[in-house]
């Protein structure tokens, strides 16, 4: 059986506790030993992103302080240019080719994935390991719903045998959390504390990302 390593993609901007627990929930369902949060340095299928890559990382560094198993990948953040996910988890294989890799990602985001670039080699490079998610099934066009047919499997060990090319869903407890809603709400401190962990509403609010911070001064609000 083959130790398994799991890069979970996203922007996180900001990171909330609907990414946290749903990682927390798919590592201890899979027994995954390395979990890596990848933030998004300059992602191709985005206008853009709202805050900094470096505030996007501090906030995930506040976020897992109290998480010891989970790290962060900067490996998009520190190559230049445009961040594939097809050229990442090709470069993650080349660090770990004995090894399972599985990219970790929401059902929304598997929907969408005929949007990406060189999306037709992201499952023959990991392991696609998909989180449920409130409002979203699975919804794949023609191509894409081609590209995944026969990799679903319902065995955990089946990541193990194989270094990359199955799917797996994990069902995790609904959470109707999303970054989009808290940039919205960034300004309200009591409604952030529910949204993220302390430290990220204390970050976001001393950096006055997103429109936030002391009301009336206007600071970030061309982000909105
Ligand atoms: P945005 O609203 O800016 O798109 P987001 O909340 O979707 O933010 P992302 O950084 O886009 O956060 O998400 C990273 C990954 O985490 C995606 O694969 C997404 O599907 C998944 N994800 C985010 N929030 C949840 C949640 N509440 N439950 C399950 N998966 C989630
Ligand atoms: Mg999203």
């Amino acid at each position: 059986m083959l130790t398994l390593r799991a890069l979970f993609g996203g922007t996180f901007d900001p990171v909330h506790r609907g990414h946290l627990e749903a990682a927390r929930e798919v590592r201890d369902a899979l027994d995954i030993e390395d979990f890596r949060f990848l933030p998004a340095g300059d992602p191709p299928h985005r206008e853009r992103t709202f805050a900094a890559p470096e505030h996007r990382v501090r906030m995930l560094e506040c976020a897992l302080a109290d998480h010891p198993g989970f790290t962060i990948d900067r490996s998009e953040l520190d190559r230049p240019g445009r961040s594939y996910m097809s050229d990442t988890l090709a470069q993650f294989r080349e660090r770990f080719p004995d090894d399972a890799r599985a990219l970790v990602l929401g059902q929304d985001a598997l929907n969408g994935l005929d949007r990406w670039h060189a999306w037709r080699d992201l499952p023959e490079l990991a392991h696609l390991v998909v989180m449920t998610r409130p409002g979203e099934t699975p919804n794949y066009g023609p191509e894409l719903a081609e590209a995944l047919e026969g990799r679903e499997t319902d065995d955990p060990r089946d990541l193990r045998r194989l270094p990359a090319g199955r799917m797996f869903t994990v069902p995790v407890t609904p959470r109707d959390i999303s970054s989009t809603a808290i940039r919205r709400c960034a300004g309200d401190g009591a409604t952030l504390r529910a949204l993220v962990p302390a430290a990220v509403a204390g970050y976001i609010e001393r950096e006055r990302l997103y429109g936030g911070g002391v009301a009336g001064d206007g600071a970030g609000a061309a982000d909105l």
